[in-house]
């Protein structure tokens, strides 16, 4: 299963986020594919769409669908030399398919910041060079290994050391891998390195409990803000102390408490959300009367190994999927009437499904 790391400075307010995340979480009964280890959160994906189909469907039992996130402790300044928990750190970090990077907006002074002062920008750039300074050991290695043959015009070898270079380059300017722009050619042979500063990031921007009703007031906020535009990541705006009170409630207190503070949706809701994205993840729901439940798949996942995700029978003896979109269902109001409306479509073996679709799979057993 794919699963998204959290890392960040120590004292930004990461275990409390996690404890959020890990107290909003489900039952790993529930989720027979996630991984049972203390430093993996299983989280609910929250799903609007899934309380409609609810509604409609009116089924014994709902169920969301469900991912991980794995808390990435040990970072500090020289990790890549080994300080502190240094290798084991990056070794975590190679694992996690996608990094949510929490980040100290909050001042208070009761809480010791690591380098003394609240300086969101430095902080990420601590991190994010720890991870540079693995990646240019690690090209710079294969460097070694290829340049020799790519002198003597071995294509490939030539073609693998171009972006070798690149890569070096922006390392040694203190880019990250994911700001140099290389083709798709060049990108899956850059796959191939298994870079840190590949994996898609986005930043958890962590704000006092005052400041959650209107962060842009909070200049860190706006300081972020910029230095993740200019690198093409999102960032979440969260309140780690308030998230973990909010996890603590349930389905009406929840909305309650959110509507005294002024907020439509929790942070920790939008973070989750915005991981599951960052992951290339995506749902399709089953809609029957025993059970209406969301699935995960894999952006681009065709239509028998979305099926196998449910069961591996399901894939084996894929015959064909029936298919509706969760909007033309909604607007049809039943099946039956999406059905006389030519809504519901049969679908085979290379059909890619969509977010959203909703679907009865037929299968030989
Ligand atoms: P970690 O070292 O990054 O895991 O940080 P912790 O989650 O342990 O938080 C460090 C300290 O900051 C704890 O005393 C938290 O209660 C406090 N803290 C975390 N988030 C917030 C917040 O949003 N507001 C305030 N005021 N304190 C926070």
């Amino acid at each position: 299963a794919l699963t998204a790391g959290i890392v960040g400075l120590p004292n930004v307010g990461k275990s409390t986020l996690f404890n959020a995340i890990t107290q909003a979480g489900a039952e790993s009964a529930n989720y027979p594919f996630c991984t049972i280890d203390p430093n993996v959160g299983i989280v609910e994906v929250p799903d609007q769409r899934l309380q409609k189909l609810t509604e409609l469907v009116e089924p014994d039992k709902t169920v969301p669908t469900a991912f991980e996130f794995t808390d990435i402790a040990g970072i500090v300044e020289g990790a890549s030399k080994g300080e502190g928990l240094g290798n084991k750190f990056l070794s975590h970090i190679r694992q996690v398919d996608a990094i949510t990077h929490v980040v100290r907006c909050f001042a208070d002074d009761n809480i010791t910041h690591v380098s003394g002062s609240v300086d969101p920008i430095r902080d990420i750039q601590v991190i994010n060079l720890e991870l540079i300074l693995a990646d240019l050991e690690t090209v710079e290695k294969r460097i070694g290994r290829v340049e020799k043959m790519a002198r003597q015009k071995d294509k490939e070898a030539a073609a693998e050391f171009d972006i070798l270079e690149k890569l070096r380059d922006a390392f040694e300017n203190e880019r990250p891998a994911r700001s140099v722009e290389l083709t798709k050619e060049q990108q899956k042979i850059a796959k191939g390195l298994h870079l840190l500063t590949m994996k898609p990031v986005l930043y958890a921007a962590n704000v006092s409990e005052e400041e959650i009703i209107d962060p842009d007031a909070n200049p860190y906020v706006k300081q972020v803000k910029d230095f993740a535009a200019a690198e093409g990541s999102e960032v979440i705006i969260v309140c780690a102390k308030i998230e973990s009170e909010i996890a603590e409630l349930e389905g009406d207190e929840k909305q309650e408490f959110l509507k005294e503070l002024g907020i439509l949706e929790s942070g920790l809701d939008q973070l989750i959300k915005a991981a599951y994205k960052l992951l290339g993840l995506e749902t399709y729901f089953t809609a029957g009367k025993q059970e209406v439940r969301a699935w995960t798949i894999r952006k681009g996942t065709k239509a028998p190994q979305a099926a196998g995700v449910i069961h591996t029978d399901f894939e084996r003896g894929f015959i064909r999927a029936e298919i509706v979109s969760y909007e033309d269902l909604i607007t049809a109001g039943s099946m039956t009437t999406a059905k006389e409306n030519g809504k519901v479509r049969l679908e085979g073996k290379e059909y890619i499904v969509q977010d959203g679709d909703v679907i009865h799979f037929r299968f030989n057993v």
